[in-house]
């Protein structure tokens, strides 16, 4: 018997299993996908994720920020976001926030692999490919019925089974799901204008579209819109054309590599993280708009902030509950930032269109706004002590 399942192997789930296994935990983890993952090709992984620099701090303390490939992983020290054509919007730099970089642009693949190895070396057992079909709160515990017939029994469980999570339902925890109009093409590109090591986004009434630097010169598209069908539909040539237009030609001409990818949005929330022996981390507790790219920074701190409770009230549901409480109300704050965002930027009407402008510029001239969301999004005022604590170190060192 483990003292903590967990149900799920994406990098919320790895990333909970490793630091409770480093804290001490007897842990196992249950994941459908055969594991370890797949090695990385040669070609960028279309699905990529912009680490925060507290996220990098969470996998550092995981220790699978230096299993990753290194090479493969790209920082990024300026953003620039925009809304009409003439307008320059804000520009997001590393000086504002005095950190080396703004953060990190990673391969999902990557950095599955590398947790696995960390998760590995840190001594939790793996239930490989392995599924759960029935989830029952026993005495003091749980136990979990398992695809092939066997039983498990833990202490505690935690859901990081994404956001169709069947762990959830089998708690009997609701959720609340919105489909979006938008869906999001994702795809890699090439831009005659663009600099390494910087991001673009622009804000359209159909959707935001990012552009996040690879490792290879390259730039993940993250195109989110209400025109997806015939996006995915019209032939390279006119995509291309459509996306430089989109970009109101600021980053020249844009060539495609490689399939273009099509991905459903929506907006998740679990009213309740925790229910008798368990606790939901990630996607399966909320999932937000990919526009400011804060889905996988929020399951990380959420895995951070479950290890720090967890250590202060071993296996208890006091833990868990507390977890709730400090997690719930800022994901929720998020969420309807975000959700503020998207909606906002949907209305094309002329005058909103120049405050809207207006509004950016505004941000972008003063830097203790910038500060302020660039924090936001880095989530650390919501962080555990011990991953407080070096930044506020690293910080008073660099300000001497
Ligand atoms: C277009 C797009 C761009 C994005 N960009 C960013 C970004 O730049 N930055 C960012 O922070 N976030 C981003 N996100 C969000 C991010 O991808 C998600 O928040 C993240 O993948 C969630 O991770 P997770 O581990 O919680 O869930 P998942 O990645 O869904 O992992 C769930 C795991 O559970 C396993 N599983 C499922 N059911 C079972 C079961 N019954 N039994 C066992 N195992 C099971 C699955 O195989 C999977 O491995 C983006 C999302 C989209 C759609």
């Amino acid at each position: 018997m483990a003292e903590i399942i967990v149900v799920g192997g994406g990098v919320s789930g790895l990333a909970t299993a490793t630091l409770l296994a480093r804290t001490g935990f007897e842990v196992s983890l249950v994941e459908s996908h055969q594991l370890p993952p797949p090695e990385l090709g040669p070609d960028p992984d279309l699905r990529v994720i912009a680490l925060s620099p507290a996220s990098e701090r969470i996998l550092r303390q995981c220790g699978a920020w230096e299993l990753m490939d290194l090479d493969r992983v790209q920082p990024w020290r300026w953003m620039r976001v925009w809304e009409s054509a003439e307008s320059s919007g804000v520009e997001f730099k590393t000086t504002d926030i005095n950190e080396a970089r703004l953060g990190h642009i990673v391969e999902n693949g990557n950095l599955v692999r590398a947790l696995y190895q960390a998760a590995d070396a840190a001594g939790v057992m793996w239930l490989n490919p392995e599924t759960v079909s029935q989830f029952n709160p026993r005495g003091a515990g749980v136990e979990l019925q398992l695809k092939s017939g066997s039983w498990v029994r833990a202490n505690i469980a935690i859901a990081a089974d994404g956001a169709f999570s069947k762990m959830r339902g089998m708690a009997k925890l609701s959720w609340k799901y919105v489909a979006h109009q938008q869906r999001a093409i994702i795809a890699e590109v090439s831009a005659e204008l663009g600099a390494t090591e910087a991001a673009w986004q622009r804000f359209t009434p159909r959707g935001p579209v990012a552009l996040l630097p690879l490792f290879n010169g390259h730039y993940s598209l993250v195109w989110s819109t209400a025109d997806a069908e015939h996006l995915i539909q019209c032939n390279d040539e006119e995509f291309e054309e459509m996306l430089s237009m989109v970009l109101g030609g600021r980053m020249g001409a844009l060539r495609l590599f490689g399939p273009r990818h099509c991905l459903t949005l929506g907006r998740g929330f679990a009213p309740q993280w925790c229910a008798e022996g368990l606790a939901l981390v990630g996607d399966a507790a909320h999932v937000v708009h990919p526009l400011a790219g804060l889905g996988q920074n929020l399951g990380l701190m959420d895995a951070a902030v479950l290890q720090e409770e967890l250590a202060w009230h071993p296996l208890s549901q006091r833990a868990l509950r507390a977890y709730e409480r400090r997690r719930k109300g800022w994901v929720w704050a998020t969420q309807w930032t975000l959700e503020g965002f998207r909606v906002g930027f949907s209305f094309g009407i002329p005058g909103l269109d120049r405050l809207r402008s207006a509004a950016l510029e505004y941000v972008g001239g003063n830097r203790t706004l910038r500060q302020f969301f660039i924090n936001q999004a880095d989530g650390r005022w919501d962080a555990p002590r011990w991953l407080r604590e070096p930044v506020e170190m690293e910080r008073r060192r660099e300000s001497r």
